[in-house]
């Protein structure tokens, strides 16, 4: 034992070297909806992966929702084995290419990992390389085929098809099960194909890796909303389980004077305009959304939406304004974010909070008058609160106001269910630890149970979902525990 200690290669810690990805230039970005963040080749990829000690106890692994085994992945692209670090991605995660992208890895992966431990080293670029390895599969034209087992003879219905219940249909499907999947919307993915711009989320990427879920067999039914055009009662008695995944994504305004005037629009409506072209009521009740171009802007709010909604209007060319009431260290959005929209002329009024939209006398927004803020001690120690300074009201001037300040529930799907526990912001935070609801058979996921959370999180609802679903199919154990 001592002499094979002895004998092990001395590890090199090479924590301030992490490789940058390159970025479009500002000017150039700012003028164009491609994806800006270029990702990174093979050389700089290779050097990347280089870094990474390979632990053999990582807590990246851990840290990561959906145990993506960094330690494994990252060691075959050292060996330039692209395929066989794919293999690995795909047994945890369908959409390893969009999380390699989106994912908040500063705060999940990344945080943890050993280089950062000392002299302020920098983690490996977990993300990068992860999108790294589904984009060279992708651009090689390999035909990828995920493996599966032999059917089953179970049937499963999903409702929603964004990442919660897509990676659900896609564990299941490979487990040998038949799925189908109802989604209210045209269009396959959720919040990932009418909230996150392409300047984040190339459509491409999110298309690849639907596909290859399609090609596991799984139907997907779009156009339909269950609750509406089919009842939940229904689909219940033509499949073997359920899982419900329809998100908490309705638009949501502030509650403030004035913001009915025209030229007031929900982050949801907005983006999912912009998106896809159209905005769907039960969404977003700004039916016909008009794009603000070339105007002055006043988007609302400090979190991944509030990002989206500068990103996209500064695309659309207006002079656009965040206005957000705490400061840029507390809010929810991914730090270099801040940065990105600053150099691309953003303007950023931290500790600020909108208490009034004016109007003029056709109805139409002229600008949002607003208080400054400062931060105090919460008196029962949580994060400091904002709290108004008094005398300070003023007007910014703007032509539209964007209100991402969270969204609301969306219970169509469910809310005819006889007997289903619904907790009072009429989400499922009631399902029990596997993922079941008090209904037998019945499962769910995603933001409809945590309210609003990220994409990795929803994708490992929808895969532990699909294990405890698995178990159901096969045993029909039932046995809800939860409160
Ligand atoms: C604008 C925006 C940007 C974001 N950016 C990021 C980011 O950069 N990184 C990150 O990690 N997270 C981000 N998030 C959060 C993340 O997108 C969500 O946490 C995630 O999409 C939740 O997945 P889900 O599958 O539970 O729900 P959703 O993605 O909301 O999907 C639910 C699906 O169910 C469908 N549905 C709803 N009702 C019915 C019905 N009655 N019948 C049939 N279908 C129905 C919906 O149409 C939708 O397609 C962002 C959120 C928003 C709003
Ligand atoms: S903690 Fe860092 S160095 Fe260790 S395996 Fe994870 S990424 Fe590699």
């Amino acid at each position: 034992m001592g002499s094979e200690k002895k004998s092990r290669k001395k590890v090199v810690y090479r924590r301030h070297d992490r490789n940058p990805i390159p970025l479009l230039e500002p000017e150039r970005r700012k003028k164009t909806f491609k994806e800006y963040a270029l990702g990174y080749g093979h050389t700089s990829a290779l050097d990347e992966a280089d870094r990474c000690i390979l632990c053999r106890k990582p807590p990246c692994t851990p840290s990561c929702p959906v145990n993506s085994e960094m330690e494994k992945w990252i060691g075959e692209i050292q060996k330039q084995n692209v395929w066989e670090a794919y293999k690995i991605l795909r047994r945890n995660n369908p959409f390893s290419s969009v999380c390699g992208r989106v994912c908040p890895q500063e705060r999940l992966c990344e945080s943890t990992c050993v280089l950062t431990f000392k002299d302020n080293g920098q983690s490996v670029g977990i993300g990068g390389l992860e999108r790294f390895v589904g984009d060279s599969i992708r651009m090689s034209g390999i035909e990828w085929v995920d493996e599966k087992e032999p059917p089953t003879g179970k049937k499963v219905a999903v409702i929603g098809a964004g990442p919660a219940g897509l990676a659900n249909a896609y564990f299941l499907a490979r487990k040998g099960h038949d799925v189908t999947i109802y989604e209210a919307l045209p269009f396959v993915g959720g919040v990932m194909r009418y909230g996150i711009p392409e300047a984040r989320l190339d459509r491409r990427v999110l298309d690849f890796e639907i596909d290859l879920i399609k090609k596991l067999g799984v139907k997907i039914l779009t156009g339909i909303k269950v609750g509406q055009d089919i009842s939940f009662e229904e689909i219940r008695k033509n499949y073997d389980a359920v899982f419900i995944a329809v998100g908490s994504g309705r638009g949501k305004k502030m509650g403030i004077p004035g913001e009915d005037l025209k030229g007031v629009y929900t982050a949801i409506g907005f983006l999912m305009k912009v998106n896809t072209g159209l905005v769907d009521p039960m969404l977003a009740p700004d039916e016909k959304v008009e794009l603000p171009t070339g105007k002055r802007v006043a988007v609302i709010g400090g979190g991944f939406t509030a990002v989206d909604c500068v990103i996209t209007s500064i695309r659309l060319g207006n002079e656009t304004h965040l206005i957000y009431r705490r400061t840029r260290e507390t809010s929810s959005a991914r730090d270099e974010e801040w940065d990105h929209v600053a150099e691309e002329g953003a303007i950023l009024h931290w500790l600020t909070q909108p208490i009034e939209v004016i109007g003029n006398e056709n109805g139409e927004v002229i600008g949002l008058k607003c208080v400054k803020m400062e931060l105090v001690p919460d008196p029962k120690g949580g994060r400091p609160r904002p709290k108004p300074i008094e005398g300070s009201e003023h007007i910014i001037e703007c032509d539209a106001v964007i209100m991402a300040v969270g969204q609301g529930d969306n219970p169509l799907a469910y809310k005819d269910i006889k007997g289903l526990k619904i907790d009072k912001w009429n989400n499922l935070s009631t399902v029990d630890e596997k993922f079941r609801t008090n209904i037998e058979g019945v499962f769910a996921g995603g933001d409809v149970v945590n309210g609003g959370d990220t994409v990795v999180r929803a994708i490992s609802h929808g895969k532990k979902a699909a294990e405890a679903m698995h178990e159901y199919l096969m045993t029909g154990k039932w046995e809800y525990n939860g409160e």
